[in-house]
């Protein structure tokens, strides 16, 4: 095996590149806060990433084939995911028409408790999507800060959200991200106790198939195309790139949090993921 190809391996770069989406606009400021505004990428940005994927001739599969197939070697080549968390409305109105366009799927998360709120998809837009090949994933009922809860109520969160999904879409859900990124042993403790086969995080990062947690790339409006190539291709520069602009963005905010709100039910999309 040639030095560069271990040396990807040791990193973990030899793993499925999984990106993370939040929502997409079609104005040049979205209409939310200005802090939120880096996680909105445009859909003309959108489109040229599709391009891309399908010009590097990759393949995007849904997070279920990726995990079922763990053996590298029976992997499907080149594969790749596309997430969206949060279950904004923009992934009916703009995300769906442009993967039909493209022939390709995508994973969505939703928060059981936003669906049917102004500004997010409905039962009935799910219903739609899912039936086009669409898949929806769990982002906890509400969207909070799961470490921050007493282990009995992120129980609760993650075990209604996985049975209201279950329910409403007649099959099951395999897969949740943990609002905001946030992770701690205990929260991925209990999600396996609850059921789920892995849990997505915002560490951006190539995934492994077949592993508890799922690495994801964080896609901002300001990524360039030159940085979505990087990542897609597994390069070392673009991940490392990627990864310290989060932990620059986040960490710092994150520590703060830990002084400052010891009670962290939030509102939607006050941060990452
Ligand atoms: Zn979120």
């Amino acid at each position: 095996m040639a030095t560069g190809q271990l040396i990807r391996g040791w990193l973990g770069l030899g793993g499925a590149p999984v990106f993370l989406y939040h929502g997409l606009t079609l104005l040049l400021a979205p209409e939310c806060p200005v802090r939120e505004r880096k996680y909105w990428v445009s859909a003309a940005k959108f489109r040229d990433h599709l391009a891309c994927i399908s010009r590097e001739s990759h393949q995007a599969v849904l997070l279920h084939e990726l995990w079922d197939s763990t053996d590298g070697s029976k992997r499907q080549k080149l594969a790749i995911a596309l997430t969206f968390d949060d279950g904004n409305s923009s992934d009916y109105e703009i995300t769906f028409p442009l993967l039909l366009e493209a022939g390709l799927q995508a994973e969505f998360f939703v928060n059981t408790a936003t669906v049917g709120r102004k500004g997010f998809l409905s039962w009935q837009q799910i219903g739609v999507m899912q039936r086009s090949g669409m898949s929806f994933q769990s982002h906890s009922h509400d969207h909070v800060y799961l470490s921050r809860l007493p282990s009995r109520e992120t129980e609760r969160q993650l075990r209604l959200s996985k049975q209201i999904l279950e329910a409403r879409l007649g099959r099951e859900v395999e897969f949740v991200a943990a609002p905001y990124g946030d992770l701690s042993a205990d929260v991925i403790k209990v999600a396996m106790q609850v059921g789920y086969r892995a849990v997505c995080t915002s560490w951006s990062w190539p995934a492994r198939p077949g592993a508890q947690l799922v690495n994801r790339a964080v896609v901002y409006s300001k990524t360039s195309a030159r940085a979505y190539e990087g990542l897609l291709a597994g390069r070392l520069a673009s991940y490392a790139l990627c990864a310290a602009r989060l932990v620059v963005m986040f960490l710092p905010k994150r520590m703060l949090l830990r002084f400052l709100r010891p009670h962290a039910v939030a509102p939607v999309q006050e941060d990452l993921s």
